[in-house]
């Protein structure tokens, strides 16, 4: 039996419409969020992120700004940009869009962003307050995983959650959310062993690789939940995720196309962060 399709696109989209009537239940009590989003480059790829995120941010009424900067702005021109932004009471929300030029600490102007501001959920205090399960920023992708995981109606506790995939940004807090709603959660990476056998005991698998198709439809168990966070592109120009989503759709009990699965709803809780960061519920 073919799975069926957990729409990223059209939750968040749902997401974003009730999002706007919390941004104007703010506006109404006088306070605009603002969300000020910094490019350092010209990497085409992070240039098109940006501009989806200010404009979906815009479209919901909130007041978002593009710093731009070349690629030759110098570590401390940022910082002291950060620096600003912190201390500007008009901005709810900062994001240092990655990768930054070469000769710049990313970790470092990312621990200098206030963290109640840290809309990405990236600071070491948000991401150790996810992992001692106290209040927090919690990061975008693996938020919006759970949103979807959730939206499928799927019974978290109890299940067994397969990760695959250990990075700050999304393999590890996802698998903390997971392990916040009763799962129990395995961690795989680039050296466990046996990846096909640990998948197919997963009744949810995330996939957060960045290698097209390496989850395979038979390296599934029959009904599994099966959320695909990764993003490649294929020789032909097409964009590909960490699971083949052909021969998995024929397993799985739900699986999220690429693209329009996780991709939108990471914007949309960029949003929902923002929102919140500005005094929403
Ligand atoms: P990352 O930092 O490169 O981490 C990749 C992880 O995959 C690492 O933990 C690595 O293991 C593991 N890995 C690599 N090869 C493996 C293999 N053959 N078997 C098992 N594990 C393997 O990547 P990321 O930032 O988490 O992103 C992952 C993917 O998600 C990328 O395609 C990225 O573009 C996409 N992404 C999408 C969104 C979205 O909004 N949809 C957001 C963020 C990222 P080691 O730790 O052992 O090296």
């Amino acid at each position: 039996m073919a799975a069926r399709i957990l729409d990223g696109k059209s939750l968040a989209a749902a997401t974003r419409a009730a999002l706007k009537e919390k941004v104007d239940a703010l506006v109404q009590r006088g306070v605009t969020p603002g969300l000020t989003v910094i490019i350092a480059g010209d990497d085409p790829a992070s240039k098109v992120y940006v501009r989806n995120k200010t404009v979906a941010a815009r479209e919901i009424g909130v007041r978002s700004e593009l710093i731009e900067l070349p690629a030759s702005a110098s570590e401390r021109e940022l910082l002291e940009r950060v620096a600003r932004l912190n201390a500007n009471p008009a901005v709810h929300g900062i994001l240092v869009q990655l990768p930054l030029p070469k000769h710049i600490d990313s970790a470092r102007v990312l621990e200098s962003i206030a963290p109640a501001k840290d809309v990405d959920g990236f600071h070491q205090a948000n991401l150790g307050a996810l992992m001692a399960g106290r209040p927090g920023v919690v990061p975008c992708t693996p938020l919006g995983c759970m949103r979807l995981i959730e939206h499928a109606g799927v019974q978290i506790a109890g299940l067994h959650a397969v990760v695959v995939g250990r990075s700050n940004i999304v393999g590890k807090p996802v698998a903390h959310l997971l392990l916040q709603k009763d799962a129990t959660v395995t961690i795989c990476h680039s050296k466990s062993k046996d990846l096909a056998a640990i998948c197919r005991s997963a009744d949810i698998l995330v996939a957060a690789v960045g290698r097209a198709k390496l989850v395979t439809g038979a390296m599934l168990k029959p009904g599994a939940c099966v959320i695909d966070v990764g993003i490649n592109r294929l020789p032909d120009g097409k964009l590909a995720g960490d699971v083949d989503f052909e021969s998995a759709k024929e397993v799985a009990g739900w699986i999220t196309p690429v693209p329009g699965g996780v991709g939108p709803m990471t914007i949309a809780m960029l949003l929902e962060n923002c929102i919140r960061a500005a005094g929403a519920n």
